[in-house]
């Protein structure tokens, strides 16, 4: 028999192959997606006993005849009669396949189109001709259906024995790639690794039908969670704890969600979550499907309510989606909450590696703010762990400057900037560690959230300006001898960026001091990680720094007395260089002059 599939577009086939281009390769996941629907369905059938009896090997085959160019996949699953073929494959599915084309012709050239079903069609994207050969497993004889790419087909009778289908493609001169094996290994390993039927490949079986996401967290060890990690990222650093999803209802989403080790190069962690569909691979790019900090994550999603055949801009709008979303978000912080309350001590120790993706989570998704606000810490430089609200108790008491409000002092980085540490540290102080790449930004929002709170880096100006106290040092300088230092200062200095002050710091404070403001530093440190919206004004803001004069210095009071100009300009240069290279900003021949200078002292 002959007969035309049922289009009014004569030419769709050129159509599917062209703007399928891309992808390829997807046609062979297509066709093992039907054949093992068709063996699930008949595996559901038999266990509800419209079919009855054994069901025998219902193993997939893939066959690839690399003389005659043909590859088949083979099932043994509920096949289809001639009267379904003409239902399913003449009619239907060919419909929806126009559709689809109709739909997204226009965008095609625009590569909208990432990732979709196409069924049965997207065979012709690299055959030239596709035949089917199945038997029911009802009692019909086997039928024969032939289409080399025009809307013509023949069906015939065929003769098979055993139940399934076969779909054998003749592959077209331009996509004989895959008549390699490496390569129909490949897109197996990427497609069809965790599909729940076993599905051979050169007499070997290539996936694993019961992957741990599949099955009930009670059944599963650390060990477990841990095998898997590996099997899907064979050569990946221990995670360092994982999440078992489980919902059905109002959707249906399982999963399992690993945290790995991040530290700061967070951008390369990104995309290794691998999306699902009943067990078939869609996508490693979960962009738009969870919240952004989320894909920080590795692990699987599956989801067969996650609408695959559309493009990534309709995903963020689907209301699915968005409730999916939310759901993970909320089961990330409920286990991020209850590590935190149950083991607070291996939370703590976790803590460094996590830091990043919590940080990152709290700036960009407010519901995850509010959670995260119970087990967000704060590391000081004792290296002990504090809650928001333990820190606040903690320092209150001696952080709260003259106006009331509590100043939490912090370091970018504990080695470079020791001296002020010490120097905090001496008056009891307490002080931070938030040098990480998203800290300004965190500091920022959490000032804004926090009352009566600011942050203060530690070398952001001299420690009794950062917290002033009523108990404000008197100068021992005249006005007028302020002013000669000021200016005898400034000309020690090339730079026009610092300016000088002359302040009453304590005795025991350094003579010279470099502070950079806390306002300007963090907006460009904000800048400079990204995402500051709007905050390009900043653009090429010169960096602000103070060079501070300790009136109140013993070799300061020498200096004003001084009287042998030479001298003074000498003595100002040394302490000024002194400053600089305590800050790391004294550099090349500045740097070369002062070791000579120093050299030349000692002896
Ligand atoms: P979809 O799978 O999205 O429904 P397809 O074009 O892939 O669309 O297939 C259309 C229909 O053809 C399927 O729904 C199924 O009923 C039938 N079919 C396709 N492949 C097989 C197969 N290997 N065994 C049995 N039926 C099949």
């Amino acid at each position: 028999m002959q007969g035309k599939i049922s289009v009014q577009t004569e030419n769709i086939f050129p159509i599917i192959k062209k703007f399928l281009y891309s992808d390829h390769e997807i046609f062979l996941r297509e066709l093992i997606a039907n054949a093992t629907d068709a063996t699930q369905k008949l595996k559901a059938m038999n266990s509800l006993g419209e079919i009855q009896g054994e069901l025998g090997d219902i193993t997939i085959e893939i066959l690839l005849d690399t003389d005659k160019k043909t590859l088949t996949v083979r099932d043994r699953g509920i096949g289809m009669t001639a009267t379904e073929i003409e239902k399913y494959i003449n009619q239907i599915a060919f419909s929806g396949a126009e559709e689809f084309v109709e739909k997204y012709k226009d965008k095609a050239d625009a590569g909208i189109i990432g990732h979709f079903g196409l069924g049965f069609y997207s065979a012709f994207m690299v055959a030239k001709e596709v035949e089917i050969i199945t038997k029911s497993y009802q009692d019909a004889p086997a039928t024969h259906w032939k289409c080399d790419g025009s809307p013509e087909y023949t069906i015939t009778e065929a003769e098979k024995d055993f139940r399934g289908t076969d779909i054998i493609l003749h592959l077209a001169d331009d996509s004989l790639e895959f008549a390699e094996e490496g390569r129909i290994q490949n897109i197996l390993t990427k497609y069809c690794k965790f599909l729940p039927v076993e599905i051979k490949f050169n007499e070997t079986v290539i996936n694993n039908t019961k992957p741990a996401w599949t099955r009930k967290p009670a059944d599963l060890k650390d060990e477990d969670y841990k095998a898997f990690y590996n099997e899907l990222y064979p050569f990946g650093e221990e995670p360092l704890f994982h999440i078992h999803l489980n919902v059905d209802y109002p959707f249906n989403l399982t999963g399992i969600l690993y945290f790995p080790k991040i530290r700061n190069n967070f951008e390369v962690q990104k995309n290794k979550i691998q999306l699902y569909s009943n067990q078939v691979f869609v996508t490693d790019s979960v962009e738009g499907i969870v919240p952004d900090f989320l894909t920080l994550l590795h692990g699987v999603l599956d989801s067969p309510d996650i609408p695959l055949n559309v493009s990534r801009s309709y995903l963020q709008s689907d209301g699915n989606v968005k409730k999916i979303s939310g759901h993970i978000t909320k089961k990330v912080a409920d286990k991020l909450e209850e590590m935190f309350r149950t083991n607070r001590e291996d939370f703590e120790k976790k803590w460094d590696d996590i830091r990043i993706f919590i940080q990152y989570g709290l700036l960009t998704d407010e519901k995850f703010y509010e959670r995260a606000m119970k087990f967000m810490l704060l590391k000081n430089t004792e290296g002990k762990y504090f809650t928001l609200e333990e820190y606040k108790e903690k320092v209150t008491a001696l952080q709260t400057d003259k106006e009331g409000k509590i100043i939490y002092l912090y370091a970018g980085n504990v080695t470079e900037q020791h001296s002020f540490i010490e120097n905090a540290n001496e008056r009891g102080y307490d002080i931070l560690e938030l040098g990480g790449s998203l800290d300004s930004h965190f500091i920022q929002s959490i000032e804004m959230k926090l009352e009566n709170v600011s942050f203060a880096r530690i070398d952001s100006d001299t420690i009794d300006n950062l917290i002033k106290k009523d108990d404000a040092t008197p100068s021992k300088l005249s006005d007028d001898e302020k002013k000669n230092l000021s200016d005898l200062f400034q000309s020690s200095l090339d730079k026009t960026s610092f300016s000088v002050q002359v302040e009453s710091l304590s005795e025991t404070d350094l003579p010279v001091i470099i502070t950079r403001p806390e306002f300007f530093r963090r907006m460009k440190e904000m800048q400079a990680s990204g995402g500051g919206g709007g905050m390009n004004f900043m653009g090429n803001f010169p960096e602000m720094m103070n060079l501070v004069v300790n009136g109140n210095h013993p070799l300061v009071n020498k200096l004003v007395q001084e009287t042998d100009d030479t001298k003074r300009v000498a003595t100002a240069k040394q302490l000024t260089d002194l400053a600089l290279l305590s800050q790391g900003l004294l550099k090349g021949e500045e740097l070369t002059k002062f070791i000579k200078r120093s050299v030349e002292f000692v002896g």
